[in-house]
């Protein structure tokens, strides 16, 4: 026997649709989880400040990596200097992004690091299409 968790009554643990409050126990299996919110990661009180930082972080560094990126871009040259820039802030934006981080806060990470990872795709590209011209 199981408890309807909407009327509380008890049922059979094969129920699929309570019989008092027709509460449907299968829809709710398959949809608890956008129900269910995740607890923040837990970390020492004086690093709990980082929680905030880490994401916002990663999500500045993110947008840096992707200015140097077309700053790389748009020279028509190889320039090392801002290659440097970007592998560097990409790295940094990767770093930031496996830091723990407030659950609410998670977007921010998640976004920094698809302007880090098309930054770096792009970068790379370039690199190739440089490369291929100059040998061929
Ligand atoms: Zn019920």
């Amino acid at each position: 026997m199981k408890k309807c968790i909407r009327c509380g009554q008890m049922v059979p643990d094969d129920t699929r649709v309570c019989d008092n409050c027709a509460f449907d126990f299968l829809e709710y299996e398959e949809s608890k989880h956008l129900y269910e919110s995740k607890e923040d990661p837990i970390v020492p009180k004086e690093q709990r400040s980082s929680l905030i930082d880490n994401p916002i972080l990663c999500f500045v560094l993110g947008i840096i990596s992707f200015l140097f990126m077309a700053l790389f871009l748009f020279t028509a040259d190889i320039i090392i200097i801002y290659l440097i820039d970007v592998l560097l802030f990409v790295f940094l934006t990767y770093y930031f992004s496996a830091r723990p981080t407030k659950n609410k806060l998670k977007p921010f990470q998640v976004v920094g690091v698809w302007l880090a990872n098309i930054a770096f795709s792009v970068t790379i590209f370039k690199i190739v299409y440089v490369l291929i011209d100059v040998l061929f």
